[in-house]
């Protein structure tokens, strides 16, 4: 008996260089996606509004409305994860969208295995989404935290978090395999006038790495993107 097939995500890819779609449309495919395809930001939100693909893979840098525009509409009214695409050079642009509601980055060039696992991730995120029973035990490798009872333990054994730190952490479990900007994770943590304050983050990133972190120096959970934000790492 061959096994049910599973039902077919559709992703929207928003990208006019040639290559690069090829590449996606080719990759996605070829892992059982459907893939539509736009080559400018109005025909992107176009199909967008009319397909309500599953998750939109959109880059910054089009000919007509920029990626960061097509975003800012997009979350007017979707929810549909966006992830963008970068070019290398395009840090603020890349950070502006996570904060005007992307879900993650891509930078180019980005291989194979890298797309699928953000791409995991935002299917994951959908699905968990309105769901009003949500698992209150997070795992990942040794690290487990109980959001019910507010314990986390490292391989069995509790680990005691101040609540700053306590807080940091569960910002990073609700957007797990998400990056999370620096201007995010001050806003959940501290509050909106702390949003610039990135050097809190370091020093508590640093407590949080020496308590959960085999190799504080080489985290496996707590991953660091450069000048963009955190991760909360699920996979190897
Ligand atoms: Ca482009």
């Amino acid at each position: 008996m061959s096994p049910m097939p599973e039902p077919k995500h559709t992703i929207l890819v928003i990208e006019d260089e040639l290559q690069i779609r090829r590449f996606l449309r080719a990759t996605l495919l070829g892992h059982g996606y459907r893939c539509l395809e736009a080559t400018t930001g109005q025909e992107g939100l176009l199909l967008a509004t009319s397909q309500a693909p599953d998750v939109i893979i959109l880059d910054l840098g089009l000919p007509d409305i920029d990626g960061l525009q097509v975003t800012r509409q997009l979350r007017e009214w979707a929810r549909m994860p966006i992830i963008v695409l970068s070019a290398r050079g395009q840090e603020s642009d890349k950070i502006a969208a996570l904060d005007a509601g992307a879900d993650d980055y891509l930078t180019k060039p980005f291989g194979v295995g890298e797309l699928l696992a953000r791409l995991r991730v935002a299917l994951r995120h959908q699905q968990h989404r309105g769901s009003e029973h949500d698992d209150p035990l997070f795992r990942v490798g040794a690290l487990q935290v109980d959001l019910a009872r507010r314990q986390v333990s490292v391989g069995g054994s509790e680990v005691h978090l101040t609540p700053i730190e306590y807080k940091m952490l569960t910002e990073l479990i609700q957007h797990a395999g998400k990056v999370v900007t620096h201007q995010q994770l001050l806003r959940a943590v501290w509050g909106p006038n702390y949003t610039t304050e990135t050097a809190y983050l370091r020093v508590y990133m640093g407590q949080l790495r020496h308590k959960l972190e085999a190799d504080p120096a080489r985290p496996r959970y707590l991953v660091t993107e450069p000048g963009v934000g955190y991760r909360l790492r699920l996979e190897e």
